[in-house]
């Protein structure tokens, strides 16, 4: 069926004399799997409708008849109702869809929901455009503004108001004007402005190493068939210089190319490139989008006129027609995996898709994980390794500060070898980082009198501190509230004070130290929306900025030339907690941290303060010895079966009540049968004991590599039925541990 685009309601079908069968039904409604409706026999799969439900219209699609049920009885089935003027839903994404909710254990409806933003199913605007009428009027005004617009619109396709202005050289009122009088004729159609085309160019004067890598990659995106690749390099070695030239091959082979970044790195820099490169913009995707930007591009994707998108991981899920390289920048990037709802990782997601699609898939890092190495090792993933940073520049060297030995003066945290540093490349008129990857002021504020410390009403957390904004904010659930004048616990008046830094702090004392420098702060607070993150990197990138005092927003993906000089503040932050990658997540966070200096000919170097300088993590830092730290880590997880040399998945049972979820906790637990080559462990209070008013216990099934993990998960979870209250939410290949 050819979709009307132009018809901005859902129509009904026309009866066109076939009887309608069975057919299965994939809703939004989270059910175990498509309902069986009857259709018309030739309406396509992936056709977008409505159905009745439970006494509701919800929004469904076509699902492929191998999932039909069989057995309804036919005089129970109800007819689908309207389909929707959209582009059908293709193959390739419902089958991402079915794989995504049998791997997650999530309802596939719940999965659909990602694939259909509300915005997506919107009517397309009316857009008017503006061309020469076929018959001009007679005795028109002429002024020398319409002639030379009437002059420029002579051989032009209709144009919409604003562009036509442009090229005529005159304001949209002359267009109007001319449009009022007869002498343009104005037409109004439905639909979106395609986006800018793009050219398939590609770059000049790479480097041998990245030559030959670009060429590898090229053939791998002209074989047209499924493939991965990880593009192993430090920072600062053209890995994006070197995957642009797979998507300027997939470009050419007229196949579309998706990039996925982690939210933070989405950054106008790397847009830039794409531009100085293709002459044009990409169609972006991500959490920030409009309405309009969003259905414009979800339908773009669906035409297949988006033939580049670049986005954070929901990207994956966009209708593309015919999706020939994925490209996953930053591959280790715990942003990939989504925590609530639906709990995928766009990596793995990423690797599927493109087994799907037959497209060749890159995987790019300067320290990837553990799971992709392990990957290349066991011969499913090619590797492509670039080994150098571009020109002149070299890998920032990495000293550690023992604060054992030369801790800061009390209430202060930088120490002296690091202040000495940074008054050495103020001297020398380049710029300082000073990496804290904590929000706020303090992470803790707790009562001098009697010891208190102020949490949140819902959650097991501290309030943070954020004195900018005047509040202490819970970084779990948003909770926010004015610091009280006296201690709840106590009365005891003003005797608050706030224990430990965060950027805030950290920045008050580098004004302090170096009152004549320019010191900025850069994180998710200060920096809300692209337009603030652009503003403060051009400030950075033009030197206005002397110090800037930032979270993770400024590891990832920026370039600033004038930048030599990092301090990790605390570089111990992210090794507490027991968490089985917290050593990884460290090394690749201040890797990459450390990896903002000395990106251009000025010579770089980073100073991680710590206080355990011979933990393994430390040592690989200051060594830029990452094979040695990746072989420790490996033989440690190797030993105790851990990922990516065993399988786990957590369980997080939660509920108000306290003791109903403990209850239901324990039962959960009883109720396990014993498996080969797997075992479940707890429940144990969740570290994150409360969350949201809801408390929260885990259990974590740890298994062999080839063991079932959905099919043992299914027969033990299915043979429970939660009461009280409480849920069971199921997390395969959990990356938080919280
Ligand atoms: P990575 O993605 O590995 O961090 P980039 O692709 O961002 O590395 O490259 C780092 C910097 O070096 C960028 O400014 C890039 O433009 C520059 N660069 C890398 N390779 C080349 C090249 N062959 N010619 C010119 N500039 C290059
Ligand atoms: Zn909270």
């Amino acid at each position: 069926m050819a979709t009307d685009e132009a018809s901005a309601e859902p129509r009904l079908f026309p009866d066109d004399g076939d009887a309608w069968v069975p057919r299965p039904v994939l809703t939004t409604a989270p059910l175990k799997g498509p309902l069986t409706y009857l259709a018309p026999p030739h309406l396509p799969p992936g056709t977008l409708l409505e159905a009745p439900l439970g006494g509701r219209s919800v929004t469904g699609v076509l699902w492929d008849d191998a999932a039909a049920d069989p057995d309804v009885p036919l005089a129970k089935l109800k007819p689908i109702g309207a389909v929707l003027a959209a582009p059908p839903l293709p193959e390739g994404l419902r089958r991402l869809i079915d794989w995504t909710a049998g791997y997650c254990l999530a309802p596939p409806g719940a999965v659909l929901r990602m694939a259909l933003p509300r915005a997506a199913l919107a009517p397309a605007p009316k857009r008017t455009l503006y061309r020469l009428a076929a018959t001009p009027p007679d005795g028109m005004r002429m002024t020398p503004a319409r002639k030379r617009l009437l002059a420029a619109l002579a051989d032009a396709p209709a144009l919409p108001g604003l562009e036509a202005a442009r090229i005529g050289g005159v304001g949209q009122g002359v267009v109007k004007g001319l449009a009022d009088a007869g002498a343009l004729e104005a037409i109004v159609i439905a639909g979106d402005p395609p986006p800018d085309a793009l050219e398939g160019r590609s770059a000049p004067g790479l480097s041998r190493e990245q030559a030959a890598g670009a060429a590898r990659l090229r053939d791998r995106v002209r074989a047209g068939a499924f493939s991965v690749d990880l593009l192993d390099g430090v920072t600062g070695s053209g890995k994006t210089v070197v995957y642009l030239e797979a998507v300027a091959a997939a470009l050419s082979a007229g196949r579309q190319s998706l990039c996925l970044l982690p939210e933070i790195a989405l950054t106008d820099q790397w847009l830039d490139r794409f531009r100085g490169q293709f002459g044009a913009a990409p169609v972006v995707w991500h959490s920030e989008l409009g309405a309009a930007e969003r259905r414009r591009a979800w339908r773009a994707v669906a035409d297949g006129s988006a033939r580049v998108v670049v986005g954070a991981r929901s990207a994956l899920f966009l209708p593309f027609r015919d999706l020939g390289l994925i490209v996953v920048d930053e591959e280790h990037d715990g942003a990939f995996k989504q925590d609530d709802g639906v709990r995928y990782h766009g990596r793995d997601l990423a690797v599927v898709r493109g087994r799907i699609e037959a497209a060749a898939v890159i995987l790019a890092s300067a320290t990837p994980s553990l799971e992709t190495l392990a990957n290349v090792e066991r011969g499913r993933y090619g590797r492509i390794v670039l080994p150098e940073r571009h020109g002149a520049a070299e890998t920032p060297p990495v000293t550690l500060i023992d604060l054992r030995r030369t801790p800061p003066e009390r209430g202060r945290w930088i120490a002296p070898p690091l202040v000495e540093a940074v008054d050495q490349t103020l001297a020398a008129g380049e710029q300082i980082l000073l990496f804290l990857n904590r929000r706020g002021y303090a992470p803790l504020t707790l009562c001098r009198a009697c010891g208190a410390r102020m949490e949140c009403p819902s959650c097991s957390a501290w309030l943070v501190e954020h004195r900018l904004q005047g509040r202490l904010i819970c970084h779990h659930c948003g909770h926010s509230a004015r610091l009280p004048e006296t201690c709840e616990a106590c009365g005891a008046e003003g005797q608050f004070a706030a224990s430990g830094p965060g950027v805030e702090r950290v920045a008050e004392e580098a004004r302090e130290r170096w009152p004549d420098a320019a010191v900025e702060i850069a994180s998710s607070d200060t920096l809300q929306g692209p337009e603030a993150l652009r503003d403060f990197t051009r400030r950075m990138a033009a030197g206005a900025i002397d110090i800037a005092v930032g979270t993770q927003v400024l590891a990832k993906g920026h370039h600033f030339p004038g930048l030599t000089l990092v301090g990790v503040v605390d570089g111990d932050l992210g090794l507490g907690g027991g968490d089985l990658r917290a050593g990884e997540r460290t090394f690749q966070l201040l890797t990459q941290a450390a990896g903002r200096a000395g990106r251009a000919e000025a010579p770089g170097r980073a100073m991680v303060q710590t206080h355990q300088p011979e933990h393994p993590v430390m040592q690989a830092l200051e060594a830029s010895d990452r094979d040695a730290f990746v072989a420790a880590e490996s033989a440690a997880r190797k030993l105790a079966r851990l990922p990516p040399y065993g399988r786990l998945a957590a369980v997080i049972v939660s509920g108000r009540d306290p003791a109903a979820t403990e209850r239901q906790a324990r039962l959960l637990a009883r109720a396990a049968p014993t498996f080969k080559d797997a075992r479940i462990l707890g429940p144990a209070p969740a570290p994150l004991a409360q969350l949201r008013g809801r408390w929260r216990w885990r259990l974590l099934l740890m298994a062999g590599r080839s063991a079932d993990v959905q099919a043992i998960l299914t027969e033990w979870l299915g043979a429970v039925k939660l009461t009280d209250g409480v849920t069971a939410q199921i997390d395969v290949d959990p990356y938080s541990f919280l």
